[in-house]
């Protein structure tokens, strides 16, 4: 999604229709609706104009943002986690450069140019490296009136270290990575307020004039239908066995599920291969019980395997914690990358991801550079008309070294 984000991949790269994933599947029909609610007495699940019953339930229906009670942040920072934000933001971070083209005062050039980012987990920390790429390398030669390389980008981090989830030595190597990309960290910063002109860190004030949210999470809201116990974001409490309490038949899986492992009692956490392992588990075991091969009864506990865990910070820049091994630099964006790649879905796009991805890296070219959706900043600071300049003289100059006249 990052990469759709920062224009280094296309949407249609990394996406696959359900429909033709499990088009083999012929036992599985595909429904496109959504689900408003669920009533678990009944066994029915809830869409517009009517119901559907089931046997058997996988609930997982993912995560959203959790603005942390500051709902009306989320126009100004809007996070990152469907294609519709993706796009959202590459909007945005490409409108940043348009409007600094143009603007008319060295404080307004700078404001525009400024971007901050809440949030440094892996999210934050690989979209603050991406724009300083894309303003450093790709687009210093596409404009005239700006140094796209001035480009100031800002990560505001509650926690003592960026990437709070790795082991504190991969924590600091990310951290002097970003910084040697010009990132500049700022730690023990919790965003207190967010403006269209900027970020407040308790009365501290930094001007930014693109925000990007990417610090919390809330499960989504579907699991209240449930009437059962929620954590604090919201995710719902299961069992062993991943379902909910007095409902054998209702499984919750992925970014949805409060799960814990079995055998360490840990948290399972809210990653690509916790929603793999559950769903893989609630499938087999459904399957198994409609086989008559079980029973809930003698139903194992869920056992969550931990894969590691990686973050890209920048052109071979990642670290990556697998077992026992901490790696950062280029063989740690080497391994994120064929991982990333080898679970796109389909030939295709694992084919056109890695030539692309080869392309950029070879040219540090960014080819989905496409501005969709409205031509300008709707959140965009007021300023008088007369602030914004069109530089007609150097358009001019330019323009007659070519003998053109106009
Ligand atoms: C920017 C970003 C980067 C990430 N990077 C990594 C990474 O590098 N490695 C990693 O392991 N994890 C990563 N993650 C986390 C990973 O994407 C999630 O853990 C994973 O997608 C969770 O899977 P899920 O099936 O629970 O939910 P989702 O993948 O969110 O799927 C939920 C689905 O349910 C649908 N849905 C929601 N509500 C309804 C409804 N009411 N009716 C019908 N359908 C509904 C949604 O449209 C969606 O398709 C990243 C997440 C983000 C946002």
């Amino acid at each position: 999604l990052y990469k759709v984000a920062t224009a280094a991949l296309s949407p249609a790269n990394i996406c696959s229709p359900i429909r033709t994933i499990l088009r083999g599947q012929k036992n599985c029909q595909v429904v496109m609706a959504e689900i408003s609610g669920i009533d678990v007495t009944n066994q029915r699940l809830f869409a517009e104009g009517g119901y559907v019953t089931y046997d058997y339930l996988i609930l997982a229906a993912g995560a959203t943002h959790s603005y942390f009670g500051h709902d009306e942040w989320a126009t100004i920072a809007p996070g990152l986690k469907s294609i519709e934000d993706a796009t959202e933001l590459r909007r945005r971070i490409l409108l940043a450069f348009e409007s600094a083209e143009y603007e008319g005062s060295e404080e307004a050039r700078r404001a525009a140019l400024t971007f901050g980012i809440v949030g440094a987990g892996p999210t934050g920390v690989e979209l603050a490296g991406a724009i300083k790429e894309i303003a450093g390398f790709t687009l210093p030669r596409d404009y005239r009136h700006i140094d796209t390389r001035t480009t100031r980008v800002i990560i505001f981090e509650g926690a003592d270290r960026v990437l709070p989830p790795f082991p504190p030595k991969l924590s600091a190597r990310a951290h002097r990575d970003l910084e040697r990309m010009g990132v500049e960290v700022r730690l023990k910063s919790i965003v207190t307020n967010i403006t269209p002109e900027g970020i407040y860190v308790g009365d501290e004030f930094t001007p930014v004039r693109n925000v990007f949210w990417a610090a919390g999470v809330r499960a989504n809201p579907l699991g209240q239908s449930l009437g059962v116990e929620l954590d604090r974001a919201g995710r719902v409490i299961v069992g062993e066995d991943l379902t909910i309490p007095g409902r054998p038949n209702v499984f919750i899986a992925g970014d949805l599920a409060a799960a814990t492992s079995a055998d360490t009692g840990q948290p399972v956490p809210g990653v690509a291969q916790g929603g793999i392992q559950m769903g893989r588990y609630a499938g087999r075991t459904i399957a198994a019980e409609t086989a008559g091969r079980s029973t809930p009864a003698q139903r194992k506990p869920f056992v969550y395997r931990d894969k590691g865990s990686m973050a890209v910070i920048g052109k071979a820049k990642a670290v990556a914690h697998i077992g026992r091994f901490q790696l950062g630099g280029f063989l740690a964006w080497l391994l994120w990358g064929g991982i990333h790649i080898a679970f796109l879905i389909g030939f295709r796009n694992r084919f056109f991801v890695l030539l692309v991805w080869f392309w950029n890296w070879l040219l540090n070219s960014r080819d989905a550079r496409l501005i969709t959706g409205a031509a300008r900043l709707d959140i965009a600071v007021p300023r008088p008309a007369e602030f914004i300049r069109y530089e007609a003289a150097t358009i001019e100059t330019d323009c007659s070294s070519r003998n053109e006249k106009h």
